[in-house]
């Protein structure tokens, strides 16, 4: 499994297919193996080649924290949005200013397949959001810029 680098169709493809928390564990760790050893703080399945449901979200704060997160939704937003500098592992060496919602109530199987609903905020909402974005075949970097 390697990290899928732009140009490339798995970047701007949606992902159908709803993941299984047990038997995609295994390849959902490589994914997280992939995303500490590039020091990124989130990655997505397509990412790795993988259409499947399936997100890890990380933080800048706790290097070795991540969540696997397995079929994510929104469920609902706060009112406000806020625009940061965005990066993405599969676009090295761009960046890009991107409004996201500040506040994010998100749904996903957690490793055990048990569905968990958590509260997100700031970097950790707009890592997720950024990611559930990949799933469903918007690469950010190719997004209009706010
Ligand atoms: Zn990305």
């Amino acid at each position: 499994m390697e990290l899928i680098i732009h140009p490339n169709k798995f970047l701007e493809t949606v992902c159908n297919e709803t993941a299984n928390p047990i038997t995609d564990l295994e390849s959902t760790k490589e994914m997280l193996h992939i995303m500490l050893k590039t020091r990124g703080i989130g990655i997505s399945a397509p990412q790795v080649g993988l259409l499947k449901r399936i997100i890890v979200v990380g933080t800048k704060c706790h290097k070795d924290w991540a969540t696997l997160m397995f079929n994510p939704e929104i469920l609902n937003t706060g009112k406000s949005k806020e625009i940061e500098t965005e990066r993405c592992l599969s676009f090295p060496g761009m960046e890009k200013e991107l409004e996201r919602w500040v506040i994010t109530e998100v749904k996903y199987q957690d490793v055990t397949g048990e569905w968990q609903t958590e509260t997100l905020k700031r970097l950790k909402a707009r890592v997720f959001q950024h990611e559930l974005d990949h799933l469903n075949g918007i690469a950010c970097m190719l997004k209009e810029e706010v």
